[in-house]
């Protein structure tokens, strides 16, 4: 098995893992590492989880430890894209726990902050520079910044910079990029406009991919209870008073209905933050502290704040409301399952929902067990067979390239497996899943029996 001390790391890198506790890497740190120290464009299908911001921080550090040069004003040498302020701010710090026995800057440029000490802080020229796409574009637009110096770049979580529309922002900063550089480009999914965009920025790239991310969706303990809209708020109360929680995170589809989860949940006696894109930067910073710290147990929070949010020991993500993208799902589940760790994740699911529930079921290729609010077993299939479009679908649409597809990594084939197989194997560690937990949650102890579904086709 490899170790960090195998790969040819600098020193002060293989000090600062050291004293993380990190010896192995994971297997997207195994696999891109070699390939960025070699100099090597790459592009990596991994998501938040697998380790893959440590896969391209360290061999930028160690890249640029072994080459010092002075630098430019208002220039960076390593220039980071993230969809999000969070991922971005969670970026940064890991350059600079894995750097901090180098002599390296690093600066965050995000919006919702004032522009002018981002500014001042590029006015000497940085070694890396981690932004959001339409802060980036104020910098350069006002001269604090050039992109001329760029020696490598990174887009992180492409797919959701398309999703998040910022695409067209990241297409004119690649413009303004030398031609003469390393790139790297990460995201959970390729669908085709990210495909394209990947083969537009990289030169002869090696393609690395790990965890399809279906399987992190293995690793979390999943159910769903059937229940009307209006019993929501109480199931919510109910099940944070029934089960074991260290951190509970809630998603709910809108920012209103962040707000309103957790105003239900103060006058019910809980402690509850909600996080999402009408809350300041300190507001986040501040619940994302609370929560980190443990002095609030539930965080109510939107799928666009959510992203990134790096969270140990949260014990149960609760779906309040399904997302429309299935692959939100899995997002959203793999909050709870960091570092390899198991967890818990609870969907409401309304009978508007039904359908979102069917194509999630789809994309993880396993079906949920479901119980209604009593814990009673119910079953998910549709209840005729009329056709699809006839059948209940909850008023929003969605974008096309989110359905899921056969060539999305979630959706390849497991050599050798058919699906079916697969899928009986999952319903048996389903099984065996549903009653180890009973043993652990009071819950769990409801649910005398529980149906499995094939998923619908
Ligand atoms: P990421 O996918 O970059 O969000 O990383 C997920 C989590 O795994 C973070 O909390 C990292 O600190 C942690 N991590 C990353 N690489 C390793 C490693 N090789 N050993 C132990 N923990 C790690």
């Amino acid at each position: 098995m490899t170790q960090f001390t195998d790969l040819g790391l600098a020193e002060p890198i293989l000090r600062a893992l050291s004293e993380e506790g990190y010896v192995q890497p994971t297997p997207i740190q195994a696999q891109t590492i070699p390939q960025l120290l070699a100099g090597r464009d790459v592009v990596g299908i991994a998501q938040t989880g697998t380790g893959k911001t440590a896969a391209f921080a360290l061999p930028i550090l160690h890249r640029l430890a072994q080459n010092r040069v002075g630098l430019e004003r208002r220039t960076c040498r390593v220039l980071v894209l993230s969809p999000t302020r969070e991922l971005s701010g969670q970026i940064v710090d890991s350059f600079k726990t894995y750097g901090r026995h180098m002599r390296v800057s690093v600066a965050l440029a995000i919006g919702g902050v004032s522009i002018r000490p981002q500014a001042s802080k590029l006015s000497n020229g940085v070694d890396i520079l981690v932004a959001t796409p339409g802060r980036l574009l104020d910098l350069l637009a006002s001269h604090a910044l050039q992109l001329h110096r760029v020696e490598t770049f990174v887009l992180d979580e492409a797919d959701r910079m398309l999703d998040m529309g910022f695409i067209n922002d990241i297409r004119k900063i690649i413009a303004k990029l030398p031609a003469k550089r390393q790139s790297l480009f990460f995201s959970a999914t390729m669908p085709r406009e990210i495909e394209d965009l990947s083969r537009q920025m990289l030169r002869d790239p090696a393609r690395v991919a790990v965890t399809p991310v279906a399987t992190t969706a293995e690793k979390v303990d999943q159910r769903v209870v059937l229940v009307e809209r209006a019993g929501k708020s109480a199931l919510l109360a109910d099940i944070l008073r029934r089960e074991p929680i260290d951190r509970a995170l809630v998603f709910t589809r809108t920012k209103h209905g962040a707000d309103k989860v957790v105003r239900q949940l103060v006058q019910k006696g809980f402690s509850a933050e909600a996080i999402h894109g009408n809350k300041s930067q300190n507001q986040r910073d501040r619940a994302l502290a609370a929560f980190r710290a443990g002095r609030i147990k539930t965080l109510v929070a939107t799928d666009i704040a959510a992203r990134g949010i790096d969270v140990e020991g949260v014990s149960h993500v609760v779906n309040y409301d399904l997302p429309n993208v299935p692959e939100s799902y899995v997002h959203r589940i793999g909050r709870t399952a960091r570092a390899g760790a198991e967890g818990i994740a609870i969907s409401f699911c309304d009978g508007e929902e039904r359908a979102y529930l069917r194509d999630i079921e789809r994309l993880i290729r396993m079906s949920i067990p479901a119980t209604d609010v009593r814990g009673e077993p119910q079953s998910t299939e549709p209840q005729s067979q009329q056709p699809r479009s006839q059948q209940a679908r909850p008023p929003q649409g969605r974008p096309q390239h989110a359905r899921p597809k056969q060539s999305t990594p979630a959706r390849a084939g497991r050599g050798g497996h058919s699906r079916k197989a697969h899928r009986n194997d999952r319903q048996g560690s389903d099984r065996q899943k549903t009653r180890d937990r009973r043993a652990n949650s009071s819950y769990n102890g409801e649910i005398a029996t529980v149906a499995f579904m094939q998923p619908s086709n």
